[in-house]
């Protein structure tokens, strides 16, 4: 999972010193002495998104020899909810990574309302997407920095009504009013200590402020029946509700909800549908899961009926 993020805080610090220095691109890379793993094409054509469909048309994709995604297929109608399900190493974090075209694909095609994600620029693509990982990196600087960053980098016309709007909505604002210094509190490794919850909270009113049509999401595993975590919850939902959404999902709760549950293994999507169409099997892999995980739910005495009626 975390290799989702490292490239993505590597773009965004990379990103922000192109943004301020000016600084020519391929010289920051001898520099940094990054490998270029995707390039803009010749002739690159702007990216429209009009409704946020998503199409995974028979992808393949191998890290190294081996594949790692083979013949993969699925699209997420715009607006809707697709969860992403599977053991550990199955490639779930890989389909992300590829929509955000940290790789690009050895076969197939990935489209967002009908354009090849290859055939345009690199930020259009990242400007039409949000990112809400487990866990969040913050700038060492202030938390309305790290919010506003959530738009082209917090360059743009970010107003301060913009920042607390989106902290408002994500159940962040009125923490944020109590630290000494507000919104000009530093956070990140020399400021500020947020909690994890606090941090994902901060993604959440970053995604908000970019306001991307498509979200993806990484579920945080723990499955703790707190407060905040029902906050929590209840902000993703609000940040997902009318936006196409592609989650890394470990809760039974969004699983449920999802509009579609794809169930990945060994890199091929071996069973899809709803959480009721997959249940009904029960040769699932799928109906296996839910029992394991109903097991589990019930030695962490956590109530998957009350989770479910959220
Ligand atoms: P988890 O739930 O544990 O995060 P995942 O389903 O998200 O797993 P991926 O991260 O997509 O799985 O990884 C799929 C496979 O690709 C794994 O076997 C992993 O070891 C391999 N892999 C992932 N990233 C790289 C990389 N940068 N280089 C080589 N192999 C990789």
């Amino acid at each position: 999972i975390n290799q989702l993020y490292g490239p993505l805080n590597w773009f965004g610090t990379y990103y922000r010193v192109i943004q301020k220095n000016f600084i020519d691109m391929e010289k920051l890379l001898e520099l940094f002495d990054v490998s270029v793993e995707v390039e803009d094409p010749a002739v690159p054509v702007p990216l429209k998104v009009t409704q946020g469909e998503v199409v995974f048309d028979n992808v393949s994709f191998s890290y190294e020899k081996q594949l790692t995604l083979k013949n993969v297929s699925f699209k997420v109608p715009a607006g809707s909810t697709v969860a992403i399900v599977g053991p550990s190493g199955s490639g779930k974090s890989t389909i992300l990574r590829l929509l955000f075209r940290f790789y690009d694909v050895q076969a197939g095609r990935i489209l967002i309302d009908g354009q090849d994600i290859r055939s345009v620029p690199q930020f259009d693509l990242r400007q039409a997407i949000g990112v809400v990982p487990q866990d969040t990196v913050l700038f060492n600087d202030s938390i309305r920095y790290n919010i506003a960053y959530g738009r082209a980098g917090g360059n743009t016309g970010v107003t301060m009504k913009d920042v607390t709007d989106a902290a408002d909505a994500a159940h962040i604002h009125s923490r944020i009013m109590g630290f000494c210094e507000q919104y000009e509190t530093r956070v990140g490794e020399r400021g500020q200590r947020l909690s994890g919850g606090e941090k994902q909270r901060v993604a959440i009113a970053r995604t908000l402020l970019k306001d991307p049509k498509i979200v993806c999401l990484d579920e945080a595993t723990s499955a703790l029946d707190t407060s905040t975590e029902r906050q929590i919850q209840t902000s993703l939902r609000d940040m997902t509700r009318d936006r196409t959404t592609l989650i890394i999902a470990h809760r039974l709760s969004t699983v449920i909800h999802a509009d579609q549950i794809l169930i990945v293994q060994n890199g091929q999507i071996v069973e899809r549908g709803t959480h009721s169409e997959l249940i009904s099997d029960r040769d699932s892999v799928y109906y296996d899961m839910w029992i394991k995980q109903l097991t589990d739910a019930a030695n962490a005495s956590y109530d998957p009926i009350l989770e479910q009626a959220n």
